[in-house]
């Protein structure tokens, strides 16, 4: 066998319907070559890649700073805390802060995230040095003027802008995406956002049925970010963001950590939330943390033909074995202890 070849048996989660069936994944020169059929291989149990559909990485110097102020005082351009600190930054530290999350990242079984970069076009290079040599790689969404120096742009609200059709313009027309946050804290940023024909919207904790009817019929995908919602305190219950209703309406919902000063990026503890606190089917909550990997192009799920992206999880070294439903199991009791070997091809 040559670099990136090898074989690995076990139960899998397979496509995107992340049906599970017991097989041997034939990986060769980094791509899934083949997938055979096998009888009775309860252990280890082979997963999708995760990808995390929204972070502020760069945040991660102002780590469980105590904070009490709201949300505008804390995270809104160009003066609140967060961006107070980040400006006081040195570039060395900010990189090696980067750098530690997307280890991190990387250990929770993360092999892409799509972050949203502030900074203008030295924000976006800082973390395109930050993430040199790791295999979880970034989707980087940049702001006063970074937008072309990375994937495109991320906008924090629709309102926070004056520039904004120059900007969306500019990225358009340069082929990269538009990101907004959109609904945080109420609804009425949202129809600004989409009259943008954004890629993605993040948040939507406020969203109305109508939001959510045009997310659907226009094929934008909605990261939402539910434990960041919780702590900035722009939700207390189930029913915002609706994640509910974007299902029932047949929208494409993605999971996504938000800011690491607050939030730790760990997909694990996103989807125990969602499927503990919101009540969401397990199987929704797996694909949803691993959907996002379409916006870096590509597709996570478990193929024949496409780049191997899996994690190889061992139940037998924990009580995971006892398991009746691996889905369940994975989304309400795992993490990155469980894992015995990440396969990342992204
Ligand atoms: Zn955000």
């Amino acid at each position: 066998m040559g670099a990136g070849d090898l074989v690995i048996e076990g139960r899998a989660l397979l496509g995107e319907e992340l049906l599970v069936r017991d097989v041997a994944i034939v990986v060769e020169r980094g791509i899934i070559r083949r997938i055979e059929d096998l009888s009775d291989r309860p252990a280890p149990w082979i997963c999708p890649a995760l990808f995390n559909a929204h972070t502020h990485i760069g945040d991660s110097v102002a780590m469980d700073l105590p904070f009490t102020a709201d949300l505008t005082n804390l995270v809104t351009p160009p003066n609140g805390l967060k961006h107070r600190i980040l400006a006081a930054t040195p570039e060395n530290e900010l990189i090696t802060a980067m750098r530690a999350t997307i280890g991190a990242m990387q250990q929770y079984g993360t092999a892409g995230f799509a972050d949203f970069r502030e900074g203008g076009v030295a924000g976006v290079q800082a973390l395109q040095r930050a993430a040199d040599g790791y295999p979880c790689r970034p989707l980087i969404l940049g702001r006063d003027g970074g937008e072309l120096a990375g994937d495109g742009a991320g906008i924090s609200s629709a309102r926070d802008i004056s520039s904004l059709d120059e900007v969306v313009s500019r990225v358009r027309n340069a082929g990269k995406m538009v990101a907004f946050h959109a609904g945080e804290k109420d609804p009425f940023d949202i129809d600004a956002a989409l009259s943008y024909d954004p890629d993605l919207l993040i948040h939507c904790t406020h969203a109305t049925g109508e939001h959510l009817n045009r997310c659907a019929d226009e094929e934008i995908p909605i990261a939402v970010c539910v434990r960041s919602n919780w702590i900035f305190g722009v939700t207390g219950s189930a029913q915002n963001p609706p994640v509910r209703e974007m299902l029932n309406r047949g929208c494409t919902f993605l999971i996504g950590t938000d800011n690491c000063m607050a939030v730790q990026p760990d997909l694990w503890r996103e989807m125990s939330f969602l499927t503990t606190v919101y009540k969401i089917p397990p199987e929704q909550v797996l694909r949803a943390a691993v959907a996002g990997s379409r916006l870096l192009g590509k597709s996570f799920f478990i193929r024949e033909g496409t780049p191997a992206n899996f994690l190889v999880i061992s139940p037998e070294d924990s009580n995971l074995w006892l398991s009746r439903d691996p889905i369940r199991t994975l989304t309400g009791r795992a993490g990155a202890h469980n894992i015995l070997k990440k396969v990342i091809n992204s």
